[in-house]
């Protein structure tokens, strides 16, 4: 292999190993990671938000439920309260009713209904020692002959279970009893006299609790005083308080029935008598059937009812049925970011690995161009003296035949040809990798068209130029060469794109500022699809290839760079199998005769 061969050998295998080695799989691109970092950032984001916005909706939907039941309770209370308040009423405007006149008057009241949950509805009498007697015996005389007052020692004021109804067996072991016996309920009777008003006890175990499985209850007591009205003092109130109207209350009976079905099975509560939520104060427990132990319920709340003066706290859990309504949208959305993050990033990851290899791939085509040209042009050089040489030496000689000559002619021409191209080729590396320079010098127009006409002529035989230039000189600022290229490859093109013959059109004229080269040729012409693409790098029209018309679409796209950097502009008009007409616009270099134009 000769030396030069080699080396371009060479160069190729090496171009090979750079190639393998730019792939750029190894590489860590950072566009991925930010696109990931982002779309992970924003689904955190929104996962956040809205996991918020259901964590709100469904604190809303547990408070409203938590805000009727309480509200249920209360006014189930109001409700035991107004009773007892009308019993009060009764027995304060005739203190002296008898056992009879009482039950009546429960009845009528229709307790079952009308006040479900409620142990029993009585009086409890107040009397000094001296009418304790009096009293026993009278209620004896009522229908009770077993009668007495418990406990039974000794003391200065005494109360009695008078009347209690229903007089069920519960209830019947309760009357006699001397409620103010008992620190709770003494302590609610004594506010109930002192206030006027309804007081209800601490929690307590009512003496009705006659069985094993006892339940806390409480009582409320409205004082019931001599007169029909509520004594203005404190010490009235105590020496006219003639007993109490009052309810006891099993508070598992009591609040069995209240809540409705919704709430009885979406939450659940503990009630404690009292302003903290003490283990031993609690009155009633939820039935938590339904809970598997040990459950941590999602929400809680602690509110507070007062029920006749007295607080109680209550303790609001969500049952697992809430639960399992709750929202996951947050989770939801988590995991579909998740997840379309993760795609984004492939894909990202995709692209930016496919555009470093089309990179790469471009770099190693340029360089192997650049290579190759340059590797190419030195032997083309010395061709080509070489053939211009042998040619001038064939002119001067009379004996070589025609065929030689014309073969050395060819010759010439080929070499020129091969020398465009080699040079275009070299642009465009050129250009790509960003050494393309333009050099720009006062130059006339009309030398450079001639002078490439002139050129050009001998070697286009079946395409008469028809040449109209002005008279005087087109002054630019352009790099000679480039132009030169430029003209080159219209008048060029036009004979190439002109295979059955036809004369090429060229005109130049000054346009105002304006230097305007037109070339126009009777050739295959450009279908109208093409004209858009034209100026792009490697195109070639669908019409230049199916006419067999060799090329590698590297002239326009030069040409418009060229003139494009030259602050000019380039247009096409034509049409399949209507010849094309190139015009190319450069701007006049100012005229130094004329005065440059005050600001
Ligand atoms: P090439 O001639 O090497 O293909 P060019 O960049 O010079 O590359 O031209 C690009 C394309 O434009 C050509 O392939 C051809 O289809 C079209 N073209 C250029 N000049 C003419 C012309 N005078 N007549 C018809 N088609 C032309």
């Amino acid at each position: 292999m000769p030396p030069r061969g080699r080396r371009l050998c060479l160069i190729l295998s090496a171009m090979r190993i750079s190639l393998r080695r730019r792939a750029p799989r190894s590489s860590a691109p950072l566009l991925p990671w930010l696109v990931l970092l982002v779309a992970l950032g924003l689904t955190a984001l929104s996962a956040a938000l809205v996991a918020a916005s259901d964590r709100r909706a469904d604190e809303l939907r547990f408070q409203s439920l938590v805000t009727r039941s309480q509200d249920d309770i209360a006014a189930r209370l109001e409700t035991y309260i107004s009773m007892l308040r009308g019993v009060s009423g009764l027995f304060a405007a005739n203190p002296e009713i008898d056992r009879a006149s009482f039950h009546a008057y429960v009845q009528r009241l229709d307790v079952e209904h009308s006040y479900p949950g409620v142990q029993g509805i009585g009086f409890s009498a107040r009397m000094t020692a001296s009418a304790k007697d009096t009293l026993v015996e009278s209620v004896r005389r009522q229908g009770l002959p077993d009668f007495r007052i418990w406990p039974e020692h000794a003391r200065e004021e005494y109360h009695a279970i008078v009347y209690l109804e229903p007089m069920d067996r519960r209830n019947r072991v309760a009357i006699g009893y001397d409620m103010f016996t008992d620190p709770a309920r003494r302590e609610a009777m004594e506010r109930a006299c002192d206030t006027g008003l309804p007081a209800a006890s601490g929690k307590v175990t009512l003496v009705q609790e006659i069985d094993d499985a006892k339940q806390p209850g409480f009582l409320i007591y409205v004082p019931v005083y001599r007169g029909s009205d509520v004594a203005a003092t404190l010490e009235e109130r105590r020496a006219r308080l003639i007993g109490y109207a009052y309810s006891p209350f099993r508070v598992e009976d009591l609040l069995r029935g209240i809540g409705r079905p919704q709430e009885q099975s979406t939450i659940a509560f503990d009630l404690y008598d009292g302003n903290e939520p003490v283990a031993d104060r609690l009155l009633y427990q939820s039935d938590r059937a339904d809970v598997p132990p040990g459950y941590r319920p999602s929400l809680t709340t602690t509110t507070s009812v007062v029920v006749a003066a007295r607080p109680w706290t209550l303790v609001y859990t969500t049952r697992p049925e809430f639960d399992s309504g709750i929202s996951y949208g947050g989770l939801a959305v988590l995991v579909a970011g998740i997840v379309i993050s993760a795609v984004l990033f492939r894909i990202t990851l995709a692209e930016v690995r496919a555009r470093a290899e089309a990179e790469a791939a471009v770099a190693t085509r340029d360089a192997f161009l650049s290579v190759a040209s340059h590797e190419l042009k030195t032997p083309l050089t010395a061709l080509l003296g070489n053939a211009q040489l042998l040619r001038r030496r064939v002119e001067r000689q009379d004996h070589l035949p025609d065929r030689d000559r014309r073969t050395i002619r060819v010759i010439g021409e080929q070499a020129v040809r091969l020398d465009r191209l080699i040079t275009a080729l070299l642009d465009q590396t050129r250009l790509q990798s960003g050494r393309f320079a333009i050099d720009r010098e006062p130059l006339d127009l009309v030398a450079l068209v001639r002078q490439v006409v002139a050129e050009a002529q001998p070697a286009l035989a079946e395409h008469p130029i028809a040449l109209e230039v002005p008279g005087e000189p087109l002054i630019v600022l352009g790099d000679h060469l480039r132009l030169e290229q430029v003209v080159q490859n219209l008048v060029s093109n036009a004979a190439k794109y002109s295979p059955y013959g036809g004369p090429i059109r060229i005109r130049l004229e000054r346009q105002a500022t304006w230097a305007v080269l037109r070339v126009i040729d009777q050739g295959i012409g450009i279908p109208e699809s093409a004209l858009p693409h034209l100026f792009e790098q490697f195109y070639r029209a669908p019409n230049a290839e199916s006419s067999g018309i060799g090329g590698m679409g590297i002239g326009l796209y030069m040409l418009k760079e060229v003139v494009t950097r030259h602050g000019g502009d380039v247009s096409v008009v034509s049409g399949a199998g209507r010849g094309s007409e190139f015009t190319v616009r450069l701007t006049l270099a100012p005229d130094p005769a004329t005065p440059p134009e005050s600001p």
